[in-house]
């Protein structure tokens, strides 16, 4: 019998997109190979290695979302995927996003990998999304979404399991509704189960603007080694999101000169500086930076591009390319995103000179603080802002020394040498936790 699709047939197709090659994904094949080129250059043990390059959990999930218009049903895709369980729990944030697949969220897992050893965190890498546009859905359908997503991975997550916290296209309201929905499934409140809430949850003093703030703290660092005033010099901020917009502010607090900001829908540029009271009165009333009168429109590539002594994409992955990285014009590059540069830019800005501040470095202040949540929970004590900021600033000054001192040793770039202090941790434990059985 042919099986040739009868053009002509009235019989509908599925409205589902089918997901064909879930692994199959650039982001994944940037963080296998970003590991495999450290790996050799620190010599790892093969069998350690091969252990290494593909996550040791992950779960698809297909659910169904209803709809504000009561008929209309819409079926769905989620992953939740673990990438080492040698150190602890497991951590990582949970995305929205309309592009999300299996292998994007392994290459985030992978790289929280490295991040939390880097940081000396007693966690493993995870992360977790969902194949969505969230801007395209209301409150409600957010809420439902939610708690459908959380009793789908609910076997997967838990205190002592793996604790999610938000990521792109999420927020501390997202956290709130997957606490209260696996608290509901326990009959009592587990507040730990993720990080990132409302601190009236249980949340931490200081978690919401972390990774903006942890990004800050190393800019002022490499700003130091470098010897740049930064109450002189210009920075560029690439999404103007949780990370990039508290970055920029933090950034202005230090007397740096914020010259261009972008969003999902375009760029701004004004080389005065921007008014960041005037653009976030405008963004409150607008929900984007489009229209803003005090600044030029420009499009995210040519903001890419713009002179400045700093640049901090904090948008999305993929974003400095061999195609744009000979007009790279920053003396900083500072990854508030994961896996904003690629493989060959990243080349191209090591020889150029540029100093780059890789994301599992720039952006682990994040973590840093989702951590400090789960010890105050854990412990059911709450620490002030001041000891949280305090804490975060020691962790991450370590790393940055640490990262430096075996890049200037070994004469490896940053993100070398960053993936190198995460990875040897995790294979020297790893090597004395042996192999079962
Ligand atoms: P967010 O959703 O709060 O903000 C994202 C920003 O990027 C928004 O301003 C959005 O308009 C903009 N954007 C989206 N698509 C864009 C495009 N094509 N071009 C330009 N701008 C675009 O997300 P976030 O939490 O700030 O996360 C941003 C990045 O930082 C992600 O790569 C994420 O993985 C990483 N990160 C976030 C955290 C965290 O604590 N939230 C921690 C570590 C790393």
């Amino acid at each position: 019998m042919s099986e040739e699709i009868d053009e002509s047939s009235d019989e509908k197709l599925p409205a589902v997109e089918l997901p064909k090659a879930e692994w199959d994904s650039a982001m994944l094949n940037l963080a296998q190979s970003q590991f495999l080129s450290a790996a050799q250059k620190m010599g790892l043990d093969e069998n350690i290695r091969d252990r290494l390059l593909f996550p040791q959990r992950t779960m698809i999930v297909s659910f169904p979302c209803r709809m504000d218009e009561y008929s209309e049903v819409e079926t769905v895709f989620g992953y939740r995927v673990q990438h080492v369980l040698t150190m602890g729990p497991t951590k990582g944030g949970i995305r929205y996003h309309e592009d999300v697949n299996l292998g994007e969220v392994a290459a985030l897992a992978m790289w929280m990998t490295w991040k939390c050893a880097l940081m000396h965190l007693p966690f493993g890498g995870a992360k977790g999304g969902v194949r969505v546009d969230p801007r395209q859905m209301s409150r409600p359908e957010l809420q439902r979404l939610t708690r459908r997503y959380t009793m789908e991975i609910s076997s997967m997550i838990g205190p002592d399991k793996d604790i999610p916290a938000p990521d792109m296209g999420t927020n501390a309201q997202t956290m709130a509704w997957i606490m209260d929905t696996y608290s509901q499934q326990h009959g009592y409140a587990i507040p730990e189960v993720v990080t990132g809430k409302p601190v009236v949850l249980g949340g931490s003093h200081g978690r919401e603007e972390a990774t903006g703030r942890g990004l800050v703290y190393l800019i002022r660092e490499s700003a130091e080694h470098l010897g740049i005033e930064l109450n002189k010099a210009t920075a560029v901020v690439q999404g103007y999101g949780n990370v990039g917009r508290h970055a920029a502010h933090f950034l202005h607090e230090l007397g740096v000169s914020i010259v261009g900001i972008s969003d999902v829908s375009c760029g701004l540029h004004n080389s005065n500086g921007l008014n960041l009271q005037n653009v976030d009165a405008w963004l409150e009333q607008n929900g984007t930076l489009q229209g803003y009168i005090e600044a030029d429109e420009i499009n995210n590539q040519e903001l890419l591009e713009l002179e400045c002594d700093i640049l901090a994409p904090c948008a999305l992955q993929n974003q400095i390319t061999e195609t744009n990285a000979p007009y790279i014009k920053c003396k900083i590059l500072a990854e508030g995103a994961n896996g904003p540069t690629s493989l060959e830019a990243d080349g191209m800005l090591t020889e150029r000179g540029i100093f780059v501040l890789p994301d599992v470095l720039g952006n682990a202040g994040g973590v840093t603080v989702s951590y400090f949540e789960w010890v105050q929970n854990t412990q059911e004590f709450s620490w002030t802002l001041e000891e949280v900021n305090d804490r975060l600033h020691k962790i991450l000054v370590n790393a940055f020394h640490r990262t430096l001192v075996r890049s200037q040793r070994d004469g490896i770039d940053m993100r070398t040498a960053a993936l190198i202090e995460g990875i040897s941790r995790v294979a020297e434990a790893k090597l004395l936790r042996g192999v079962f059985p």
